[in-house]
């Protein structure tokens, strides 16, 4: 997994953590054609206020199953888990 990024002042944090289906679907595409009962893209905006959020895996990576809380949304049903990554934007607090 590598991660091209620009660094500045050589301070860069990137976050690596597992998101669920739906944000996999949303965070690649934008949309999500049938989203989890209550799930919906401000919950990503409300648990990362200010960072960028991705995908980090590529088209072959395998998700893997688990009823650990997605990190991207907070969404504790049990699902596939894609590797994330979240960094803070320039510019915000
Ligand atoms: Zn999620």
């Amino acid at each position: 997994m590598a991660y091209l990024l620009i660094e500045r002042n050589g301070m860069i944090n990137v976050i690596e953590m597992n998101g669920c289906t739906d944000c996999v679907m949303y965070l690649a595409n934008g949309d999500v054609e049938e989203p989890a009962d209550g799930w919906s893209p401000e919950a990503i905006e409300r648990n990362w206020p200010g960072y960028h959020v991705v995908v980090a895996g590529d088209e072959n990576t395998e998700a893997h199953f688990s009823w650990q809380a997605c990190a991207v949304c907070g969404s504790t049903l049990g699902g596939n888990r894609y590797p994330c990554a979240a960094w803070k934007c320039e510019g915000t607090k």
